[in-house]
């Protein structure tokens, strides 16, 4: 018959296994995940380690800097198209752009 003792290392010894199998295929999948974002930016096709959309937003369109001056409507100053907030003021620019109605 089995002590008591011998049930719990037994036990402990079965759930430290399985915590340290768990843990192990996380890291795992972690340096692969890493490894594979690497080459992927390596190669041109990831700009970006992170996938998050926050930061995949296009950058301000170049050409809109040569598109006419935006006059605050807040303030009155102009400000450059490409701005989205003024430059004096800090209002948001554009009539696309302005939320308060
Ligand atoms: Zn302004």
């Amino acid at each position: 018959m089995l002590g008591v003792g011998t049930v719990y290392l037994v036990a402990t010894g079965a759930l430290l296994l399985v915590a340290l199998g768990v843990g192990a295929r996380a890291l795992v999948a972690i340096f692969r995940e890493g490894r594979e974002r690497s080459r992927k930016r390596r190669e041109g096709k990831l700009e970006r380690y992170t996938e998050d959309p926050v930061y995949d937003r296009d950058p301000p369109d170049p050409d809109a800097a040569g598109e006419t001056p935006s006059t605050c409507p807040q303030c009155g100053a102009e400000n450059d198209a490409a701005f989205t907030f003024c430059r004096e003021c800090a209002a948001p620019l554009g009539p696309e752009r302005v939320t308060n109605d």
